[in-house]
């Protein structure tokens, strides 16, 4: 079961890596050294959990599948615009304080602004 977790974020960290062209399933298991059978059950449980998706493809005359990560590590170009790196309050601000994350109109309209761009804050 341990060895398993492990071999599930490993495969996870390879496919966030490759970003949005995603990797297709074969070249995982090449890179990972495991065997088209634990690569199955590997990227089942992935998609199962929530944070990768898979799409059929046809590659070299073989259905396969590539496989794609739902989230992104967090870039510094995606937070380098909060008001909250440059805010005079944020020695203030925290949970539960009369300053906070949950009531500020600052960050909720950069929030909102990153959504419009479609780049929301910390990737996806
Ligand atoms: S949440 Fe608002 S008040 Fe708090 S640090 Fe960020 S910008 Fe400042």
């Amino acid at each position: 079961m341990r060895k398993q977790n492990s071999m599930e974020q490993k495969a996870l960290r390879i496919i966030m890596n490759e970003g949005e062209k995603g990797i297709l399933q074969s070249e995982l298991w090449r890179r990972m050294n495991a065997t088209s059978r634990e690569g199955s059950r590997i990227s089942i449980n992935l998609e199962k959990r929530g944070l990768i998706r898979r799409e059929r493809e046809l590659y070299n005359g073989r259905w396969t599948y590539r496989l794609y990560s739902k989230k992104q590590p967090v870039s510094i170009d995606s937070i380098i615009t909060c008001p909250c790196l440059t805010c005079e309050d944020s020695d203030r601000c925290g949970p539960g304080g009369k300053i906070n994350p949950n009531e500020c109109e600052r960050l909720t309209r950069w929030i909102l602004e990153s959504v419009a761009k479609d780049d929301p804050p910390g990737g996806e």
